[in-house]
């Protein structure tokens, strides 16, 4: 039943419910998970709405005067599942620990940490190759910030775009790029339904407001200079950036708060402006389907499967980075693409790169663990096999022939953290191999290493090995040859006599439990010795905990190397990903130039030549800034016109990655953007019509593009009538060849016919193309390549013939288009 008083001011009578509401009320917009023992409790209205969440049982807690106190709870080893869970179904969770031993009094209770969509750690739950970020915008009132931070690995990034008309588009344009789990925003931001609809678009995406946003803003200077132990922030390009640091400053903020100040992994903020990279926008990376499929919003079938086949997680999420980020610069696209040759030519040194990195853990997802305080000894275990795979590859790598720039830096910062009297030694020199789960149990630090523990082992050495001996001892003194000395947590040592054989049992054995088949007793000395063993074990645990815990330390003391590591090990791993699939694929390499021509001799596209069972047929292509500017590109439905010009786009996207390309030849000029619009794609969801969304996307388009940009529109003008439709098609394409500023290299599908006598009107710039087809009695045969020339009928009746439209139907279109081609006789 509803309480009468709000929840938030109800006063308990017990001190620990009084602990729980003093707590509660620091928190009030999370579930806390209140530790009692082995187990998180909720209590109260979180009992209730974690429960159903949950589906576990809902109890009561008679409590006197206070009434029955709703609560609901998970057992403490199993938490994480459900912690995972709670978030995924968009809470927040406050994790409140018992952080005194249980003495007199009640135990002290504080919130270590906060998991929120952006900010969970737990492994099941995060994805190995995807960043998991959380997102923070500054509105000012000439530019808006933007900034994403990854906490699982500590990857830090923030830019700056103009505050125009469209910022809500360059808000998208961001966060389509980047994904991220949560957005965090400040009470005016929150209020601004502007905003928080842009921001909320994506359904996925969660906004909250965050109460201290504006302060942490405030403080950004002083927080990064603190953190990055620097007098200024010139080094980082935010010292001129009034939004993006407001926006870095009160995302960092919030990581602070969720982590509980412990987020020294974040050793950086990288500034970016869109400009540095080829920009592609929300609709192009969809259209593309650069990381998703359009039709499931799967990865499975998109171009980044298609070229992932990285062996580290560290190397996955850089490639994800690249081909968000196509460089713009020649000879960074040619220092990689050095590589990728290099790696080609050196299969055996590939191969057994590739062997060693498939061996490696995710480095910075390690040390985030370590950094904010919740690994385990497996975490070092595994740092440790990573660091010594990387100083193996680190070796192989200095064999080839010649040795980049890249191999000798990489090689410098692995050997800093691998070599001798390294971490990785002093991981291996201390703990041991295959260490326990919980790193408070003990038995994970190796002896012979630390004095004084091995003092503390000396120490109850005797007494455990009297108790090891004393099953045999007594099984002679006794005659009671089937005695057991046994142990368990909850009597300790014991001795074990199976019923048949009571009447044996010495007067000085006490009894203590009796189970079905026997009884358990204890004697005098063996719980002395036991005393002994236990104390003495118990002072061992703590100092290994405490040797644990001081090793943790001096890992982080090499965070911003480890981190260097990390990177060099991920941008081998997507090179020699690239060199593996160029190999196996005849992918070539490219010829990049800034003289603004594109020649492509037999390109193929890359995810449909691998799907398809048949031979792909390739394609040539020719754009310049000449006479070859606009190619129009028409041909019936499914004759291959979407998949030439998105193959088009996709090779010179991934030139511009550094990756060999999937043709014969391939001369690619530097562009500054790609615009891929296609088809007629709804949003209902987003509450706008076909035709508004192509608007819209045009618009954008025709406002971005400059003489250096690629832009490939596919049937433009479909959602609406005939006539309208071939009119904005048609004038879109004059805009793009008459507009000196916008003339872009195009490819422009159109299933209006019309459109081809652009080419006689603008000869300098347009050239019809068309999809070959073979004219057989029945039926049109589709031969997919791309030829000269304007395509003389649009076979539609025979597509839908082909689809199965019942003749009835077909032939009666067949009548009417006859009718309508001839105007005069239908009147
Ligand atoms: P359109 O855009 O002209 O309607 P699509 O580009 O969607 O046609 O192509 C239709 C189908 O034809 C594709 O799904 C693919 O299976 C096949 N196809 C397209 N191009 C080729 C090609 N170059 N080689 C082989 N098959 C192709």
């Amino acid at each position: 039943m509803q309480s009468p008083t709000p929840e938030a001011e109800r006063e308990f009578s017990t001190p620990m419910m009084q602990q729980f509401m003093h707590i509660k009320r620091q928190y009030p917009d999370c579930l806390l998970l209140f530790r009692l023992g082995d187990f998180y409790e909720l209590f109260l209205d979180d009992a209730l709405v974690g429960a159903k969440a949950l589906d576990i049982i809902l109890t009561k807690r008679p409590r006197g005067k206070d009434g029955d106190i709703p609560m609901a709870g998970v057992p403490f080893h199993a938490a994480d599942a459900y912690i995972a869970k709670l978030v995924k179904a968009g809470h927040k969770v406050a994790i409140c620990e018992q952080v005194s031993e249980p003495g007199k009094g009640i135990v002290e209770r504080e919130v270590v940490r906060i998991v929120t969509p952006g900010t969970i750690l737990d492994e099941k739950t995060l994805t190995a190759k995807e960043h998991n970020y959380t997102m923070s915008i500054s509105i000012g009132d000439s530019s808006v910030g933007i900034a994403f931070a990854d906490v699982s690995t500590g990857d830090f990034q923030v830019t700056e775009v103009p505050y125009t008309e469209q910022f809500e588009q360059a808000i998208a344009n961001e966060y389509v790029r980047f994904s991220p789990a949560e957005c965090i925003v400040n009470e005016t931001s929150y209020n601004d339904p502007r905003i928080l609809g842009a921001l909320r678009k994506e359904r996925s995406l969660n906004v909250y407001y965050f109460p201290e946003w504006d302060t942490h803003a405030k403080n950004a200077e002083q927080l990064f200079k603190k953190q990055f132990n620097v007098k200024t922030l010139r080094s980082f390009g935010l010292h001129d950036k009034d939004q993006a640091l407001k926006a870095a400053g009160a995302l960092f903020g919030y990581l602070s708060h969720t982590q509980k100040q412990k987020v020294s992994h974040v050793t950086t903020v990288r500034t970016y402006a869109s400009d540095e990279y080829v920009s592609l926008d929300a609709s192009t990376i969809s259209n593309l389907e650069l990381f998703k499929t359009i039709r499931d919003a799967d990865e499975r079938g998109s171009f980044i499967e298609c070229i992932d086949e990285t062996k580290t997680a560290m190397g996955g999420r850089l490639l994800k980075q690249w081909v968000r980020e196509p460089l713009r610069v020649k000879k960074h696209i040619e220092e990689r693409l050095a590589v990728v040759d290099l790696f080609i030519q050196e299969r055996s040194i590939r191969q057994k790169v590739r062997a060693r990195l498939q061996t490696m853990y995710d480095i910075e997802r390690i040390v985030s663990r370590l950094a904010v305080g919740i690994s385990t000894p497996h975490d070092l275990i595994n740092l440790k096999v990573t660091l010594n795979a990387a100083k193996d590859v680190s070796e192989l790598l200095t064999d080839v022939s010649k040795v980049p720039a890249l191999f000798a830096e990489a090689h410098a910062s692995i050997s800093a953290v691998s070599g001798p009297h390294s971490i990785a030694e002093k991981i291996q020199s201390l703990i041991v191999d295959q260490p326990p789960f919980d790193a408070k149990e003990g038995g994970l630090i190796k002896r012979g290493v630390v004095t004084e523990l091995d003092a503390l082992h000396d120490g109850i050495f005797d007494s455990k090995q009297w108790i090891a001996n004393l099953e045999q001892r007594e099984r002679e003194r006794t005659g009671i040859s089937s005695l057991k000395v046994r142990f368990n947590n909850v009597f300790g040592y014991y001795i074990e006599v199976s019923k048949p054989n009571l009447d044996m049992v010495p007067k000085e054995y006490v009894r203590k439990q009796t189970t079905v088949n026997a009884e358990r007793f204890i004697t005098a000395d063996l719980h002395e010795y036991e005393d002994k063993v236990l104390r003495g074990q118990d002072v061992i645990n703590k100092l290994e905990y405490k040797l644990f815990l001081e090793l943790i330390d001096e890992v982080l003391t090499h965070i911003v190397k480890l981190k260097e590591v990390a990177t060099h090990i991920a941008t081998i791993d997507c090179l020699t990903c690239f060199a593996e699939i160029a190999d196996r694929e005849r992918y070539i390499k490219p010829t990049i130039t800034s003289d603004g021509d594109i020649s492509i001799f037999d390109g193929r596209h890359p995810v449909v030549e691998r799907l398809k069972d048949t031979s792909f047929v390739p394609n040539d292509t020719t754009l310049d800034a000449r006479d070859n500017q606009l190619l129009l590109i028409t041909g019936p439905n499914m004759a291959g016109k979407s998949v030439y010009m998105r193959q088009v786009a996709l090779i010179v996207l991934m030139a511009h990655i550094g990756c060999f390309v999937p043709a014969r030849r391939a001369t690619i000029s530097l562009v500054d953007r790609i615009f891929v619009r296609s088809g007629a794609s709804d949003s209902i969801g987003r509450g706008l019509s076909t035709f508004m969304v192509e608007m819209v996307e045009t618009a954008y388009i025709l406002n971005h593009a400059t003489k250096d940009s690629l832009i490939i529109m596919d049937e433009i003008g479909r959602g609406t009538s005939t006539y309208d439709g071939i009119s904005i098609a048609w004038a879109i394409a004059e805009y793009l060849v008459t507009n000196p500023e916008r003339r872009a290299k195009t490819l422009f599908a159109t299933h209006y016919h019309e459109l081809q006598d652009l080419e006689k009107q603008y000869p300098d710039h347009i050239k019809n193309y068309h999809m070959a087809i073979e004219e057989t009695h029945d039926s049109p045969v589709f031969l997919y390549r791309i030829i000269r020339g304007g395509a003389r009928g649009s076979y539609a009746i025979a597509v839908a013939k082909l689809a199965g439209v019942p003749d009835e139907v077909t032939k009666r279109s067949t009548e009417l288009l006859k009718q309508f081609n001839t105007p005069e006789q239908t009147k």
